[in-house]
């Protein structure tokens, strides 16, 4: 298989796509962003990684943080997470309200909002933020192995000022005695983690750890064990997309964590870490391009955990 050709073809097939979808503008540092870009990459377990279109250009990972701060939090924690937070599907939008009610306040899982929320409230452990913040920036430097990588600080405070969804979702978890943290600061750490800027070479890289049971293959460095790499990849397939995780799974058939900066983090276990980043979103928030070239590129691959 010539993965470089692969990704050169996906590449040029999407660089002539007119409908890119729509750049989400509810985050105003993010509706500048051009949507006419798009990149991939993919780092395989024996170290290479290829990659295609604006693979370089960095950009905000928004909710693909969340599977960093779930690996951080599971290692804190271990299953007293889940406590915290459950780990079925929601079926509903990312920043919705609507279940929080009818099951006192503990959100579904840790990748819609509401989810993340409390789990960067777990793993404060009653430190502030910038000791919580540094952490989860040496553990995204550890993985991806590059300490360049940084918070977007005009994005975090342009998701600051425009908190009030996000807020109400933790002013409604707080009332039911599910935060234990004053509410800013939890959010001031949640938009931070989401704020940061990476290339889809960093992200490719940064996900090996979950193609290889836990592990960095190439390098031998081991991040967390078999099983937890196991259930965070589970936690991807079933809830990585929000509403749309059914249909990402029917059509790419991998566990893959999205965000509204327009990046998607596929895991195909035992072959490679893909990301790819176009800014246009579909409907349910996650990106379209994206999700078109992981199509593409699970057909000419193979590489779907449901075929052999
Ligand atoms: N920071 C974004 C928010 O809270 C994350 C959403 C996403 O990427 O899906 O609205």
């Amino acid at each position: 298989m010539n993965m470089q050709r692969i990704l050169d073809d996906i590449a040029a097939e999407m660089a002539a796509e007119i409908d890119r979808g729509k750049v989400a503008d509810y985050i105003p540092q993010l509706a500048h962003v051009n949507p006419n870009q798009f990149g991939i990459a993919v780092a395989t377990p024996d170290g290479q990684v290829y990659a295609a279109g604006d693979a370089d250009t960095l950009f905000s990972i928004q909710s693909i943080s969340k599977v960093f701060t779930l690996t951080i939090a599971l290692g804190k924690l271990g299953d007293a997470l889940w406590t915290h937070v459950g780990r079925e599907p929601s079926g509903d939008p990312f920043n919705s309200i609507m279940i929080l009610e009818s099951e006192s306040g503990r959100p579904r899982n840790p990748f819609i909002n509401a989810g993340a929320i409390a789990v960067v409230d777990a793993i404060m452990m009653g430190h502030e933020p910038k000791e919580i913040l540094a952490e989860i920036l040496r553990f995204v430097h550890f993985i991806a192995d590059d300490d360049s990588i940084r918070f977007d600080h005009k994005v975090a405070a342009s998701e600051m000022a425009h908190k009030d969804r996000n807020a109400a979702l933790a002013h409604f978890m707080k009332a039911f005695g599910r935060l234990e943290h004053d509410v800013d600061k939890v959010l001031g750490t949640y938009f931070h983690q989401c704020s940061i800027a990476m290339t889809c070479q960093q992200l490719a890289h940064a996900g090996l750890f979950l193609v290889s049971n836990g592990m960095n293959e190439h390098t031998g460095v081991r991040v967390i064990n078999a099983e937890r790499a196991r259930r965070i990849n589970s936690l991807m397939m079933m809830c990585g997309h929000y509403d749309g995780s059914g249909e990402f799974a029917y059509l790419v058939g991998l566990p893959g964590k999205s965000g509204v900066g327009g990046g998607i983090l596929t895991i195909a276990p035992g072959k490679g870490a893909i990301a790819v980043w176009s800014p246009g979103l579909d409907h349910v928030g996650n990106s379209k391009l994206g999700l078109k070239a992981l199509q593409r590129l699970v057909e000419k691959t193979g590489w779907s955990v449901f075929s052999t």
